[in-house]
């Protein structure tokens, strides 16, 4: 099936990026123009999985002559062969484009040979590094769009953005068992989307695809360290693994701090980071118990005991207000809050309530502290976030940014593909 597209959306779709909207369709796929449903603003979030998915549900009832899934070429004005993709009928994001060229053929041996070569990289990535999760493909930044991938130690979990490929995951499946087999991994797993009803009555969100039975909890390693894991419950795929290098630079900045604060803890990937960097008391603060449960087991598996550190099932805005009431100080700070900025819209309000987070962390941070501040929305650029922590919001000058981080390499992007850079992790001294 043919797609012809507007000007603006062909002029992205050279420039590499991957999606195409669906008020940037000029005719075709059933669904045309004339909808001009102006979702743009809401394409969802990089990071909590939920990425433009928009509002669901809306079928592409107009015509409707394509299904999800199917392949459609795409042209334009004075571009008769654009390239390829595949259709999503429910999503705002009409087709992800896979090639802009004409051959091969996108098929399921195309995928299966993109699936490789992202397989390939990882081999030698995480050679030697003692790390056995990671993200084995990242969607459109592997060039494979709506596939994710994630690894965990001999367990794959799939999550799909959008539809397009849910009717592919058959003919996909021999292929990944095969290319994974060969890399150890005996399992693989589908995980349900954010909010889907794909959560069964004892709240798992896992579906067995391959091999035996996926376990419902794990130890993976991490940089040479334990972390458990929850694969049916947990946030994202299980673990917020774009965290890892970051976490590996909190456990050398934690070396001789006394104590450490780590807001959002989820499953203590930092808190045990920075235990094992040598802090001398950790205190972790999420507003969910479960998740402290973990980060203790974590701690347990490294030999750190959480006897000798705090965890504190609170709202983060309440314990600092608290905290700084009592007088309490740390020098060593982590806030790697939930996205605030789910869409464009909500971007004012979000940079609000960071600039309100920041100005309560830096409350309690001890004069020759550390702070690092996180944000997972690609609505907020660096710049934006930035803002979030200047003088006038931190209500001090004595800060200094020492280092701006992102996302490790298993988290790849493409340059036109501004929305995959969501990752800021900002340290301050
Ligand atoms: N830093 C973590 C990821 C944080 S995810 C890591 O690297 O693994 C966000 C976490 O914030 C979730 O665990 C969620 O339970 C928690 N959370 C959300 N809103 C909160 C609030 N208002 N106060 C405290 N915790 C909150």
């Amino acid at each position: 099936m043919r797609v012809h597209l507007t000007a603006t959306a062909a002029a992205a779709v050279r420039r590499g990026h991957p999606w195409v909207y669906r008020d940037g369709i000029a005719d075709g796929g059933g669904h045309g123009s004339k909808r001009g449903d102006g979702k743009r603003g809401e394409r969802g979030d990089g990071k909590r999985g939920e990425r433009g998915d928009g509002k669901r549900g809306e079928r592409a009832h107009r015509g409707g002559a394509a299904a999800s899934g199917d392949v459609v070429e795409l042209s334009a004005e004075g571009a008769p062969f654009l390239g390829r993709g595949l259709w999503d009928a429910d999503s705002a994001i009409a087709v992800r484009v896979f090639q802009r060229t004409q051959a091969p053929p996108l098929d399921e041996r195309a995928i299966a040979e993109r699936l490789e070569r992202a397989f390939a990289l990882r081999d030698g990535w995480f050679a030697g590094r003692d790390t056995t999760a990671y993200r084995l493909c990242n969607g459109e930044g592997d060039r494979v769009p709506s596939l994710v991938i994630d690894r965990y130690e001999r367990a794959a979990v799939i999550r799909l953005d959008g539809d397009m490929l849910a009717p592919w995951l058959d003919r996909l499946l021999p292929h990944l068992a095969r290319a994974l087999g060969a890399r150890g991994v005996r399992s693989i797993g589908l995980r349900a989307r954010a909010s889907a009803a794909g959560e069964d009555a004892d709240g798992k969100k896992l579906a067995h695809l391959h091999g035996p039975p996926l376990p419902d909890r794990l130890f993976v390693r991490e940089t040479g360290v334990a972390m458990e894991v929850d694969l049916a419950r947990g946030q994202k795929t299980g673990a917020f693994l774009d965290q890892r290098d970051n976490r590996a630079r909190v456990r050398a900045l934690a070396a001789g701090r006394r104590r450490v604060l780590n807001l959002f803890s989820y499953a203590g990937g930092f808190s045990v980071a920075a235990a094992l960097g040598g802090a001398g008391r950790v205190t972790s603060v999420d507003s969910a118990s479960a998740a402290h449960a973990s980060a203790q087991r974590t701690f347990r598996e490294n030999g750190v005991d959480p006897a000798a550190h705090e965890f504190v099932t609170a709202d983060a805005f309440d314990f600092l207000e608290k905290a700084r009431a009592r007088g309490d100080r740390y020098d060593l700070v982590i806030c790697d809050p939930p996205s605030f900025a789910p869409s464009e819209r909500a971007k004012p309000r979000a940079l609000g309530a960071y600039r309100r987070l920041h100005t309560a962390v830096a409350r309690v941070l001890d004069r020759g502290g550390i702070l690092c501040a996180a944000s997972c929305s690609s609505h907020i650029t660096a710049e934006d976030f930035l803002a979030t922590l200047d003088d006038a919001t931190l209500e001090r000058d004595d800060l200094r940014i020492r280092a701006i981080h992102g996302q490790p390499e298993d988290h790849p992007t493409l340059p036109a593909w501004w929305e995959g850079r969501y990752l800021k992790f900002v340290v301050l001294e």
